[in-house]
């Protein structure tokens, strides 16, 4: 038998956030996009009653969409980002144990509540009044059936934002409602291969015995199996494992030409990606520095630079040539510019005496590294 975990997930959650600031936007269709104005990434309800789904290429359907009078936003992950944290902040008052799973999800563990429906419909509404953002909750005996609680909260008019799936009798209820590629994890490569063996439904697959999924498939879809069983597979995970690597990256707007944009963006997203390793305590012993041209033009190349000696909470510079780019820089394009960290603990950071503890001086990341500069050469 199960504990009982609880999956809350911000509805369509980027349009949420774009709404907030714009209150004009209740009630009428609103689609967010994906850097560069590229595809649709969120969309409200109303976008979605229109048919437009996921990924739709915003050049391909503008006439369509002015038509309808959609809303367009372009993505603002800062923003996004803030209100998440936020909202985090308000779920970790509900609960000792909170897993934040993704920017718009989290599990809590709910055990020894004896009222759990009762303090997710308090939990939906405080979040709700302190942050703008609504929210639906699931809760369930594990994680897999949390989630579909909050698929359940979502589809069904009259839940209120909240399912609650204690029993069997009512998880049974809540996935023949369901397809299987609907499945925390199934998706839509594993679901014709299930499909093969006779499991084409997610009953069919909760009433899989889990040792011959783990011999035909892996361990990975047996806890699936079990999970869906109420048997809890999956631990809350409240300490994120340290980070491999930290990237920032942006696509720029328009096209860039002149090299000292380019390298001014270049440190902004150094000093973006060095501030999310200082927060995690982290340092770094290589930097990677990727510049993109338009795709349908230039093929992406990416070079990496290795420090002398893994930088610290206080030091995250990197240098530049800049002299002889001038003339030669200003010839070319870049669509995209990024900077990715590969993080270590700073626990393991050589004896440096330029690794002072500390917020990072402004202007200290103030350039590329040579390699990166002579790529711009190439
Ligand atoms: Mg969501």
């Amino acid at each position: 038998m199960g504990g009982t975990v609880a999956l809350v997930d911000c509805n369509n959650f980027y349009a949420s956030c774009e709404r907030l600031f714009q209150p004009r936007l209740q009630g009428r269709p609103v689609v967010v996009l994906s850097n560069n104005d590229g595809c649709v990434i969120a969309r409200s309800n109303e976008a979605k009653a229109l048919g437009i789904v996921m990924g739709d290429a915003w050049h391909l359907r503008r006439a369509e969409f002015e038509r309808w009078g959609v809303q367009v936003r372009s993505s603002n992950y800062t923003l996004y980002g803030d209100l998440s944290a936020r909202v985090m902040r308000v779920l970790g008052d509900f609960t000792p144990d909170l897993e934040v799973y993704s920017i718009d999800e989290a599990f809590l563990g709910l055990d020894g509540f004896a009222d759990p429906e009762g303090h997710a419909r308090a939990l939906r509404e405080s979040v709700g009044r302190r942050t703008g953002i609504p929210v639906c909750v699931g809760i369930s005996t594990t994680k897999t059936l949390a989630k579909v609680a909050n698929r359940t909260a979502k589809k069904d008019p009259h839940s209120g934002g909240v399912c609650y799936l204690p029993d069997e009798a009512s998880q049974t209820a809540a996935l023949a409602k369901m397809e299987l590629g609907d499945v925390w994890g199934i998706g839509r490569r594993l679901a014709p291969r299930l499909a093969a063996l006779g499991i084409t439904s997610p009953l069919k697959l909760r009433d899989a015995d889990p040792t011959r999924i783990r011999e035909r498939f892996n361990v990975v879809l047996q806890r699936t199996v079990m999970e869906l069983q109420g048997t809890p597979c999956l631990d809350l995970e409240q300490d994120s494992p340290d980070s491999k690597t930290i990237c920032c990256s942006r696509s720029f707007g328009r096209a860039v030409e002149g090299f000292d944009e380019l390298a001014e963006a270049l440190t902004a997203y150094t000093s973006y990606a060095a501030q999310k390793m200082r927060a995690q305590g982290l340092a770094t012993a290589a930097v990677v520095v990727m510049l993109t041209t338009n795709r349908h033009r230039r093929k992406a190349e990416q070079v990496e630079c290795e420090l002398p000696t893994p930088s610290g909470p206080s030091t995250m510079s990197v240098w530049m040539s800049a002299e002889e780019e001038e003339a030669d820089a200003a010839s070319r394009v870049y669509v995209v510019c990024s900077t990715v960290l590969a993080a270590c603990p700073t626990s393991s950071v050589l004896a440096d005496p330029l690794n002072q503890p500390g917020p990072m001086p402004a202007g200290q990341v103030n350039s590329i590294s040579p390699s990166a500069a002579a790529m711009l050469r190439a």
